[in-house]
């Protein structure tokens, strides 16, 4: 079976057998003679390169091409895509040479070497040396005027910089492109809350909170902004104020509810108002009946009014909005109304769907990234898999919420 490496080999040695039979049809259309020696010499090494290739030895292949393909206009293209199939084999040294043997040519356009340079930038990342792909790349955006390229060069430079933690300078490159690109605003709000956690942990609150505030203007749904605010808010003993900011997470993102519900319990319960709290919780069951406000809600009914009334309180509201985790919760309240019940020990029959809920809820899935479906018990806030921002929620539905 061919692979996809073999495969995209097989496509550049096409390019290349295209680009060997241009040249030499090019060739004999100008001396009207046939074909040289040594072109038959190419074409003989460029079937050698093929058998090579159909025998699934994409290494011996790939030399052999490199070692006929002479650089020229015509094969430039080819040898800035065999560059990217070495860097994409996880060969970016190999990609590197084949990148810098072409900037050693002399008679290349200012856009091809651009577009080199730009590749290279790129081998240096995949091979971890960021301070001469930085390089690179502001010679680049110095020098080039090709917006395609320097839109390009841009967002590999906030990629370095960003895995860098490098937020400021970051910021400082993405500024400009938020017209065009709107986009890109969510990450830059991400950037912010990062270096606001720098600024709380050495104790520049003001300086934080400043950032935060920016981030929410940069993008006004971007929860994480508003969780850390309320957080300052609960520190300087503000809790009303903590819990105006968490008011603004259902209108941000419905899915994030569950996110800040242990901060709103936190904020009320400092302020002594479990009225507060229930009535909260109500007003957010209607926008969303997820599990986890219907168990703190079961939890706070089961300790002011005792037990029975928690199960008739949860068990109408899983009817309307069924779950696992509810179901769960359910059962832990039967088996403690069945002991309260002077029962020595509850339901066999009790025990055993406790037994299955534990069991399938150990297996799912809480956080899921939105863009790419990466799974993730905690949640985090940059997906590890797509790297993007913001996108890893709670699990909505059965399963989950
Ligand atoms: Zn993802």
């Amino acid at each position: 079976m061919l692979d996809v490496a073999l495969l995209s080999v097989l496509l550049v040695a096409i390019a290349i057998g295209y680009g060997l039979g241009y040249h030499q049809a090019g060739r004999r259309r100008h001396r009207s003679q046939p074909p040289s020696a040594p072109s038959q010499a190419l074409s003989r090494d460029y079937f050698v390169g093929l058998n090579y290739l159909l025998n699934e030895q994409p290494d011996e292949a790939i030399n052999t091409f490199i070692n006929v393909l002479a650089v020229n206009s015509d094969t430039v293209d080819t040898h800035i895509a065999l560059g990217k199939l070495f860097r994409a084999r996880g060969e970016a040294d190999k990609a590197v040479s084949i990148h810098q043997n072409l900037l050693a040519r002399p008679a290349l356009s200012q856009h091809t070497n651009e577009q080199i340079q730009l590749e290279l930038a790129r081998d240096f990342m995949a091979l971890g040396v960021h301070d001469r792909a930085q390089r690179l790349l502001n010679t680049l955006l110095e020098h080039s005027s090709n917006d395609e390229l320097r839109y390009a060069a841009k967002q590999l430079l906030v990629d370095l910089l960003e895995r860098e933690k490098a937020w400021h300078q970051a910021l400082e490159v993405i500024q400009p492109l938020f017209k065009q690109h709107p986009k890109l605003r969510r990450p830059a709000a991400h950037w912010l809350c990062e270096l606001a956690i720098e600024e709380i942990s050495e104790a520049s609150r003001a300086l934080a909170k400043k950032h935060l505030k920016k981030a929410l203007q940069l993008d006004e749904s971007c929860v994480r902004a508003t969780l850390l605010l309320a957080e300052l808010e609960m520190d300087n003993g503000h809790y009303g104020r903590a819990i105006g900011r968490l008011d603004n997470v259902p209108r941000q993102e419905l899915a994030h509810i569950p996110t800040m519900l242990p901060a709103l319990k936190n904020a009320y319960l400092r302020r002594n108002d479990e009225a507060g709290f229930e009535a909260h919780l109500y007003r957010l069951l209607e926008q969303a009946p997820y599990t986890s406000i219907i168990i703190a809600l079961g939890q706070l009914v089961h300790q002011r009014d005792g037990v029975d009334k928690a199960i008739e309180l949860v068990g109408e509201r899983l009817r309307a909005a069924p779950s696992l985790g509810g179901l769960d919760y359910l059962i832990d309240l039967y088996i403690e109304s069945q002991r309260l019940n002077g029962k020595s020990s509850p339901d066999t029959r009790l025990l055993l769907l406790k037994h299955h809920t534990d069991a399938l809820l150990l297996n799912r899935t809480r956080h899921r990234c939105r863009h790419c479906g990466f799974a993730s018990d905690a949640l985090q806030w940059q997906c590890p898999s797509c790297r993007y921002w913001g996108t890893i929620k709670p699990v909505i539905g059965v399963e989950g919420e």
